[in-house]
């Protein structure tokens, strides 16, 4: 097998030129460097398969975006129903955004990387540490907003 180095496609042995791209090929991988390959491979689907790639949902994320949820509803119907009160409406919408922050994290990444290839023409962005720190940060700081908008809003229908 040869790897294209322009456009790091698989080509064949008896490839001289790259059938993507169109550059000229180089040597073929010797045994141990397609060995190499196929492991890290392996080791990238099975990490996928059992959730550890950057970014998996653990089980507390899973309880916390289910919470999230749930509160989400519970505010939107007291803010129709009880509070009558635009706060706990902002309670209810900051819970639905933080638990589809939760939930649609891959799906909010694809979009990002898709608007990214726009720009840089790259097709195959993963997320940086940064950017799994953000999207967790931004999960957290989205459910303490809520949580202190809806104790709010219950203060100020109460008193
Ligand atoms: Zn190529």
């Amino acid at each position: 097998m040869k790897i294209c180095k322009n456009c790091y496609a698989r080509q064949s042995d008896d490839r001289v030129f790259c059938i993507d791209c169109g550059k000229k090929l180089g040597k073929s991988l010797s045994q141990n460097e397609e060995a190499a390959l196929a492991e890290s491979e392996a080791d990238k689907f099975s990490k996928r398969l059992s959730g550890l790639d950057d970014l998996a949902l653990k089980p507390f994320e899973k309880i916390l975006g289910s919470v999230s949820a749930l509160l989400a509803v519970i505010s939107a119907a007291l803010a129709l129903a009880v509070f009558k009160d635009y706060a706990a409406l902002i309670a209810a919408a900051i819970f639905a955004v933080c638990s589809v922050f939760i939930f649609f994290r891959k799906a909010l990444l694809k979009i990002d990387c898709f608007f990214a290839s726009l720009k840089y023409d790259a097709d195959n962005l993963s997320p940086s540490y940064f950017a799994v720190f953000c999207f967790k940060a931004a999960t957290y700081l989205l459910f303490a907003c809520g949580a202190a908008v809806l104790i709010y809003s219950a203060l100020a229908a109460l008193t």
